[in-house]
């Protein structure tokens, strides 16, 4: 038998042959000719992925709780105003660390676990507090929750805040758009649709965060996320030199690398096409097998990931039964509903045989708890929306 499961969880997620490859390459120099080369490449690569060629990339060891931590601590000064749009756990955090670094934080909720504040409420706080900075979260991974980032970041705009995306579920397979967009900084890490095992923390930040960046009065007050000591190692990378202020991640920016140039030989446009396909066949399985999703309504489903209740009767001793059926999925993150849902990433490098697989799984481990449904209606749904 094969000593290992298909991994589908929101992150990491099943990698490449070639990226692997690239993480067990022998370490060269962080200053060696090719690796500089390699960097700098990813760095050009990286504003493709992100419709960004206005952007100035940002990568950095570390995870994506790092490129939020770069975010807050190189764009908030105390006593800024930051409206957060709030659609989970992740937004949760990234209100908490703007008010590390000083900022007067509004949250604009969700309401309901699942939900997401509607445009006309967030206009109306934005209107009321004129803050100088607005975070969104594209996927909220502990509720599967998208959010309408485009129009979302168009009100941001209109009222003079700096708009600042969580992507971190998201890149890679939701459809960003950045400058297109307006939007200031986007952000991820490596582990997810980006499609490199954990240990990135990726940012891409617009010409206006870099203005407000430079136009600081205090000091940032993080000295690991300090972009005055990041920026010119990232532009020496652009510009094919050695530098050094932190030991990159060699064999990481190199499987990084790899990954980015897969990501475009795929192209953007497909990609996003792939996620959406992929996705809804999952979901359409899910429905069939009469599973009620996290988020309330169908706009508010993300491609990258699904959340989905436990049917009455069943509980999350039912992922060990998936496990044993060969895949991994994830449990609860919502600290109020942690215990009722489970998670499935699909995402990066996923196919559709992973579809079909993850559905098997999923209709063992609820036959094995006792769920009665009817077995391979699940599985006939993805594949009826896969051959549409
Ligand atoms: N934001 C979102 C939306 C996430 O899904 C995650 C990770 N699950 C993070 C931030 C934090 O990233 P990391 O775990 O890599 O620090």
């Amino acid at each position: 038998m094969k000593n290992r499961k298909l991994l589908m969880i929101p992150g990491p997620i099943e990698f490449t042959p070639a990226v692997l490859r690239a993480i067990g390459m022998p370490t060269t120099s962080h200053v060696a000719a090719n690796f500089i080369d390699v960097f700098g490449q990813a760095l050009e690569d990286l504003r493709k992925v992100f419709l960004s060629p206005s952007g100035q990339p940002f990568i950095l060891a570390g995870s994506g709780t790092l490129a939020m931590d770069m975010a807050a601590a190189n764009l908030v000064e105390p006593g800024d105003v930051a409206l957060v749009v709030n659609t989970g756990y992740f937004s949760d955090r990234f209100a908490t660390m703007l008010e590390r670094y000083g900022a007067k934080v509004t949250k604009v909720g969700a309401g309901e676990v699942g939900g997401a504040p509607t445009l006309q409420e967030v206009e109306a706080v934005l209107q009321s507090m004129k803050p100088k900075l607005m975070t969104i979260t594209h996927v909220d991974t502990s509720t599967g929750v998208a959010t309408n980032v485009k129009e979302l970041a168009a009100l941001g705009r209109k009222h003079g805040a700096l708009v600042i995306v969580d992507g971190v579920c998201a890149i890679g397979g939701e459809v960003m758009r950045q400058d297109d967009w307006g939007i200031d900084v986007v952000l991820t890490a490596s582990q997810k649709a980006i499609g490199v095992p954990p240990g990135l923390a990726l940012l891409v930040a617009g010409p206006k965060a870099m203005e407000k960046f430079k136009n600081r009065k205090s000091p940032v007050s993080n000295f690991y996320a300090d972009w005055h000591e990041w920026l010119p190692i990232m532009q020496a990378y652009e510009l094919r030199k050695p530098s050094y202020f932190g030991t990159p991640a060699v064999n990481l920016v190199w499987a990084l690398h790899v990954s980015l140039q897969e990501i475009l030989r795929e192209g953007m446009e497909a990609r996003f096409t792939r996620h959406t396909r992929l996705g809804t066949s999952f979901k359409a399985a899910v429905k069939a097998l009469g599973l009620k999703q996290v988020p309330l309504r169908p706009e508010l489903y993300a491609a990258t990931l699904s959340a989905i209740y436990y049917p009455v009767g069943v509980d999350a001793s039912m992922l060990k039964q998936v496990d044993e059926a060969g895949v991994l999925v994830a449990g609860g993150l919502h600290p109020a509903i942690k215990t009722k849902y489970f998670r499935v990433g699909h995402m990066g490098a996923v196919t559709e045989a992973d579809i079909l697989s993850t559905v098997g799984a999923v209709e063992t481990g609820l036959k094995k708890s006792g769920y009665r449904f009817e077995v391979g209606s699940g599985i006939a749904a993805a594949q009826k929306t896969l051959s549409n």
